[in-house]
């Protein structure tokens, strides 16, 4: 298995598939390693995972080295996703014992309460776009709460997926609580029709969900789906201007327009949106693109050439129906120019689908009905944000967007503290926060008469 470095097309990193013996080995491993993981106190998992959080430090410069060749992420932000690994070990090494603490619940009995017990062994199925972070997001929370984690990662980010197993190995964990497969994504069915395997939990792609959840839900098996999002900003026009202007930019533009809770299409108030536009395009021809090595670099490669082309077919249906390029629109090779486009209308594959990469689509609108009803029609439901300084706006509207997260004056982004999770086509379940760590747990009515 190849991983290719999006900005020169070289094989930078090459790994041995593992036969389907090795998988089933690994599997075995996992369960033998939850029989004693389950056990330990929560003062054990948190002291690991505060040595997890010094490992990451430590290493941060190499890991997000490795990130950049694989996929082409700007160096500064591997790093800044490397830091964010580690906070989320922090966060659960702190929470976990207290999130996790049975529930008192006053019956007839004698005693009575919920407890959280682990499930076992978990499959994670993650994609390439934050290499560290979709799997840390997954394996913290899951492990804090006793379970052991097998990781699928996608095939082109293999050599992370490797170095995501040795941090925890350094750390000190018991072995194989945390194991990375060096497979494809044949090999998956198998892995969750296998009676070990508990639950499994992927961030990735529609078509990728379904075919998953299709065998968890035929195994009786719960399954967490994190998939695509359209996300919308939508500008009033009495937002702080400059402080809109530049979380915009942030939430389309950060990791190469490459995250499923960019902001993608902008809505933005008649009244403003020449200036806005204007405004918007001077900071976007400022983005720097360049070697992603390079700190200064703050627009990378997309991640393959393939993923360019794909997002220059979406850029050119909406051109024929009527769109206008405002700037960038030409791509090479991997690299896709950041690029902002107005007049986009409702039929526009701009508009309807996900675009993966360094493209905003700008409409406009008139009144708060009008935009509620462009924001929800979407089949996308992770996230929005609204800009305004209208608090009785933002009470009004908040209870009437069918996305999983409303952020107000700010981009939509996951934070340990909080949940973390889509509606309609962007999936079900939570991550992080106290919802994530009842993701996979076996929530255990015991009643003592
Ligand atoms: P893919 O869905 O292609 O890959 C994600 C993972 O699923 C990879 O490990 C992949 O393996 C595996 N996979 C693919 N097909 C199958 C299958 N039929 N059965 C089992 N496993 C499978 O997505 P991308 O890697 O291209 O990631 C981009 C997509 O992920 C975007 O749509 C994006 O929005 C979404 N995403 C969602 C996030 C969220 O939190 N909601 C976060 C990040 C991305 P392999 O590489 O071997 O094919």
């Amino acid at each position: 298995m190849k991983s290719i470095n999006p900005y020169n097309q070289e094989v930078v990193f090459e790994h041995k598939e593992f036969t389907v013996k090795q998988v089933e080995e690994a599997i075995d491993k996992s369960q033998n390693a939850f029989t004693e993981w389950r056990k330990t106190s929560f003062e054990e998992r948190a002291k690991l995972f505060l040595a997890l959080a010094d490992v990451l430090e430590k290493n941060k410069a190499k890991y997000a080295e490795v990130m950049t060749l694989e996929i082409g992420k700007p160096i500064s932000q591997g790093i800044a996703e490397i830091e964010k690994c580690a906070w989320v070990c922090r966060y659960y090494a702190e929470n976990a014992e207290k999130q996790l603490s049975a529930n008192k619940v006053s019956t007839d009995a004698q005693e009575s309460y919920v407890r959280y017990d682990p499930l076992g062994v978990l499959l994670a199925v993650m994609p390439w776009n934050f290499p560290f972070w979709q799997v840390f997001r997954f394996a913290v929370p899951s492990l804090s709460a006793g379970n052991t984690g097998l990781l699928k990662h996608a095939s082109n980010v293999m050599e992370s997926a490797k170095m995501i197993e040795q941090s925890f190995i350094e750390a000190g964990f018991p072995k194989n609580v945390f194991q990375s497969l060096i497979i494809k994504s044949d090999k998956v069915e198998k892995i969750i029709r296998n009676p070990i395997v508990k639950a499994v939990s992927l961030t990735g792609s529609n078509a990728a969900g379904a075919a998953v959840a299709k065998v968890a839900s035929e195994e009786i098996k719960p399954s967490l789906l994190e998939l695509g999002g359209n996300n919308a900003l939508v500008v009033f026009e009495d937002c702080d201007l400059e402080a809109t202007l530049n979380t915009c930019v942030h939430a389309r533009f950060q990791n190469t327009g490459q995250s499923c809770i960019s902001g993608k299409r902008l809505f933005v108030h008649k009244n403003i949106a020449d200036e806005f536009t204007e405004k918007i395009t001077q900071k976007i021809v400022a983005l720097k693109s360049g070697d992603p090595l390079d700190e200064e670099t703050y627009i990378g490669t997309m991640v393959s050439k393939e993923a360019a082309e794909t997002l220059n077919e979406q850029l050119q249906d909406a051109i024929e129906k009527g769109a206008e390029v405002v700037i960038g629109g030409n791509y090479n090779q991997a690299y896709f120019e950041p690029t902002l486009v107005k007049n986009v209308t409702p039929d526009m594959k701009i508009y309807k689908e996900e675009t993966f990469g360094p493209l905003l689509a700008c409409s406009t609108f008139e009144n708060e009905d009008e935009v509620l009803e462009m924001v929800n029609s979407s089949d996308y439901g992770l996230g929005v944000s609204l800009f305004t300084t209208n608090k009785k706006r933002v009470e009004n509207l908040i209870p009437l967007f069918e996305d999983g997260a409303v952020f107000v004056n700010d981009l939509v982004k996951s934070d340990p503290r909080l949940p973390f999770g889509g509606t309609k086509i962007s999936g079900y379940g939570r991550e992080l926060s106290e919802e994530g760590i009842k993701a996979f747990v076996n929530k255990k009515t015991v009643y003592i008469k």
